[in-house]
């Protein structure tokens, strides 16, 4: 983005980070920078940097904890907006009649939202242990596993539209599938969720269970973006299979190409060495996709988001 366009911003409550390297912020910690990441400080600066972005057709993305995101090592066009200044990290607490519903901002810590809501004895978030994310990340890719979805108690999500008006959807018009949901490619601003009452001693053993867990069967200390591809519909079953298994049967785990290596524990977790590099990523993930095409016939996607210049 050229200097006149980052101009676009500078009257607004915003932090502005020219050449940024977003690519060290992401948890592959690799790629290259952003032309202008943005931190709004108020929700109506957001809502006018996102009209500013629409009337100048600049694109915008939003950067979330970085830990399902890949950034080629050219960089990022466009403006980065990260939503981490306090008002957009904040958490509220409403009884709604007979039930509580917590109210968490996009720019929330996922994982410390779900441990305040177990400290205070309420259940709704606990099938996310051990997955790490913001709020809105975790609503864009409706993040989740075999223990449920974050969308399982969405109360409601409110998103921006291309005026930076602020558009509230309730459940009754949310679904919410497998890694995806029918929310427009906007903002992602709040969401709501309905929480039960519950036993907190009970609700951290349950934690303390599926962590365990993830922590046995995942690399969860490797520089990965957890599972790099989705789980593929076998077109002769019709069922979801595991891409960690038919990347494992194609004889893939350990497999390395430059600094990025398929991890021997789980064959969905690529990562990529210190000092490595985005593009020996992606050609390791053309590299699977290839192998188990020609091994099983089965084509891999990626479930992780993949961001370059045009
Ligand atoms: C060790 C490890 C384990 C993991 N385990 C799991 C797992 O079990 N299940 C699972 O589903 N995922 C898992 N993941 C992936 C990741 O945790 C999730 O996809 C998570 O939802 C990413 O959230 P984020 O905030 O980091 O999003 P980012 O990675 O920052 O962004 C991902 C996408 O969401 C969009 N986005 C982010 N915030 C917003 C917003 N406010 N409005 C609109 N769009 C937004 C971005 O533009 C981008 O397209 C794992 C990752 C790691 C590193």
């Amino acid at each position: 983005m050229n200097r006149t366009a980052s101009n676009l911003f500078v009257d607004l409550d915003v932090e502005v980070h020219p050449d940024h390297p977003i690519g060290q912020d992401t948890w592959f910690s690799v790629g290259g920078r952003a032309d202008v990441l943005l931190k709004p400080r108020t929700v109506d600066a957001l809502g006018t940097l996102t009209r500013r972005c629409h009337e100048n057709e600049i694109p915008l993305r939003i950067l979330g904890s970085g830990a399902n995101l890949l950034v080629m090592d050219e960089g990022v066009d466009g403006v980065v907006v990260q939503l981490d200044q306090p008002a957009f990290r904040e958490v509220s607490y409403n009884a709604e009649g007979a039930v509580e519903v917590m109210r968490a901002m996009a720019g929330a810590d996922l994982s410390k939202t779900m441990h305040e809501s177990v400290r205070r004895g309420l259940s709704g978030l606990q099938q996310m242990a051990g997955i790490p994310a913001s709020v809105g990340g975790a609503i864009h890719m409706n993040a989740g596993g075999a223990f449920g979805s974050v969308g399982d108690n969405v109360h409601a999500v409110a998103c921006l539209d291309e005026r930076g008006e602020t558009v509230v959807y309730p459940a009754s018009e949310l679904t919410f599938e497998y890694r995806t949901t029918n929310l427009p490619e906007r903002p992602i601003l709040w969401a709501a969720f309905g929480m039960e009452p519950d036993d907190p001693q009970k609700l951290r053993e349950r934690v303390k269970a599926i962590f365990e867990y993830k922590k046995s069967t995942q690399p969860m200390a490797d520089a990965s973006a957890g599972c790099t591809f989705k789980n593929p519909i076998d077109p002769e079953s019709g069922l979801r299979v595991s891409a960690g298994k038919l990347i494992d049967q194609a004889g893939l785990k350990g497999h390395r190409i430059g600094s990025a290596e398929v991890s021997t524990l789980h064959g969905n977790f690529l990562h990529v060495l210190p000092g490595g590099s985005a593009n020996d990523l992606m050609r390791l993930i053309d590299h699977v996709r290839e192998a188990v095409a020609s091994d099983c016939s089965i084509e891999l996607s990626t479930e992780i988001a993949i961001w370059g210049r045009g």
